[in-house]
């Protein structure tokens, strides 16, 4: 999947594995996480959201199952 990079003009291609690799990295480095039940809770509104594309949320270009899992992160709509 080609996904918009938010921080520049480039195109980056990363298959959908590469990207679970990639978020499942990062969130091994945090250590304030929500619990699984927000998380899932947070992910299915991201889930049915017009603003996410494809992994990325189109409004902060955060992918949302990372930024779903900090504690200290909210939706930039106000959605959770
Ligand atoms: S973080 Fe908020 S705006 Fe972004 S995809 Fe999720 S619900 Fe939508």
């Amino acid at each position: 999947m080609t996904t918009p990079c938010f921080g520049c003009a480039a195109k980056v291609t990363l298959s959908n594995q590469e990207i679970e690799e990639s978020i499942a990295e990062q969130l091994a480095l945090e250590i304030n996480l929500v619990t699984d039940d927000e998380w899932q809770y947070r992910q299915n509104i991201c889930q049915k959201c017009p603003q996410r594309v494809g992994p990325t949320c189109g409004k902060c270009g955060c992918y949302y199952k990372f930024r779903t899992a900090l504690a200290v992160k909210t939706c930039p709509e106000g959605k959770w």
